[in-house]
């Protein structure tokens, strides 16, 4: 079956938005992909790089802003009718607009050359991410949108077909360069539009739910099926990365990084929780560059590259019969691979449940595809070997995970 290219993107850095920040290897304006001073900007990405994190710059698709110059001459021609903008600032604090512009005017031509020009000249650039790549309707004719059909009635014209032809733009750029294309639309996919990138980041919608309830949203607030299916690499076409927002809710609302309820919301057990689901319907988690040496998200991330999980292929708990519990709410999903890899099998273990559980597994090794039972298995977590019996025993607290290799 065809199955979507994963790049198990994981970064750490997501700077250069270019808002209100005056700094030579910053962005011109928020949206504009040009760099101030491109060996400033040089220089302070390859310190990220020697540091182990990589950059990837902010930008949203074909936005324009009246600091750059081509505003005067052709925004009333390139303007998306009705238009949703966002307020940023300069460096001394002046207010200005990000306004979108249909991208099949000159806008699409304008960006996509930034794009090239930035990815050419910035070798160690990591790549790009758009925000509010929402899917919209237009109604400015000065482009070809929108008009009067022959009823006399105003109708509108959808701009996915265009985003669509820049988006591949886009990704065809990345490719040549070699980076990484990255997508945000909120939780508003668009198949044919937001697939042509190398990854699709939605997990802001679960804002309020993680608010209201740090330790369980993840597993609670998300139904099985919506994880199966809008969560679903293999029906999506394109990585999915959730942006966890452990570390978000309490940057977007102010509280100090040592206040009690963000120390509480923060801790590294509610981050356990919010990397269960990844395990049992196989996507990959971001970080939100806040996150403390030693947090979870890093030894996840090693563990997911040291064994190649992204190359596996995925057999959902739900389709596959293989591994079963005799505990209620823990479920086993299993990867396994085709090429060389550390492990052939790996099981992942989840209990969904809030109380602590035996894994209690039961497992048909054959359908597995192993010719017989192994002598043991090791649980990378605890980077500890053990044998099938003892594996039953494992006692998993609520939302917690185990990564069984079966080398
Ligand atoms: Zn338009």
């Amino acid at each position: 079956p065809w199955l979507p290219v994963k790049p198990d993107i994981c970064f750490y850095e997501n700077g250069h938005g270019g808002s209100g920040v005056k700094d030579a290897s910053n962005m011109q304006n928020w949206t504009s992909m040009i760099p101030v001073d491109k060996t400033a900007f040089r220089e302070k990405i390859c310190r990220l790089l020697s540091e182990n994190m990589k950059s990837i710059v902010y930008g949203m698709p074909t936005h324009l802003t009246r600091l750059d110059a081509e505003y005067d001459y052709f925004f009333k021609t390139w303007s998306m009718h009705p238009a949703v903008t966002w307020e940023a600032q300069t460096a001394t604090g002046e207010k200005y607009l990000t306004e979108p512009c249909c991208a099949h005017t000159g806008a699409g031509d304008l960006f996509a050359y930034r794009i090239d020009k930035l990815l050419q000249e910035q070798p160690e650039l990591f790549g790009i991410y758009f925000d509010v790549m929402h899917v919209k309707n237009c109604d400015n004719p000065l482009h070809g949108c929108g008009g009067i059909d022959s009823f006399g009635k105003k109708y509108s014209t959808s701009g996915a077909l265009n985003l669509r032809e820049y988006c591949l733009r886009v990704y065809k750029l990345a490719n040549k360069y070699g980076r990484i294309f990255l997508v945000h639309a909120h939780n508003a996919f668009f198949p044919f539009v937001h697939d042509l990138s190398n990854g699709w980041n939605p997990g802001e919608e679960m804002f309020t739910a993680v608010h209201d309830n740090p330790e369980w949203a993840y597993l609670e607030a998300i139904a099985p099926e919506a994880w199966q299916s809008a969560w679903n690499c293999n029906l999506r076409g394109v990585e999915i990365r959730l942006m966890s927002q452990l570390e978000r809710v309490p940057q977007c609302l102010g509280w100090g990084k040592n206040q009690a309820e963000s120390l509480r919301m923060r801790s590294f057990e509610n981050a356990l929780h919010a990397l269960a689901p990844s395990v049992l319907y196989d996507f990959q988690v971001t970080t939100f560059a806040t996150e403390p040496p030693g947090h979870p998200i890093f030894k996840y991330w090693k563990i997911r590259k040291d064994i190649g999980l992204a190359k596996a292929k995925f057999h959902g708990y739900w389709y596959s019969d293989a591994v079963a519990s005799r505990s209620a709410n823990v479920k086993a999903s299993w990867y396994e691979w085709e090429h060389p890899a550390p492990y052939r099998r790996l099981i992942g273990v989840v209990n969904t449940g809030r109380e602590t559980q035996k894994a209690g597994l039961l497992i048909d090794w054959h359908k597995l595809g192993l010719p017989e039972e192994p002598g043991s298995l090791k649980e990378l977590w605890q980077d500890k070997l053990f044998n099938p019996k003892e594996i039953s025993e494992i006692e998993i607290p609520g939302h917690n995970f185990l990564l069984l290799g079966i080398e």
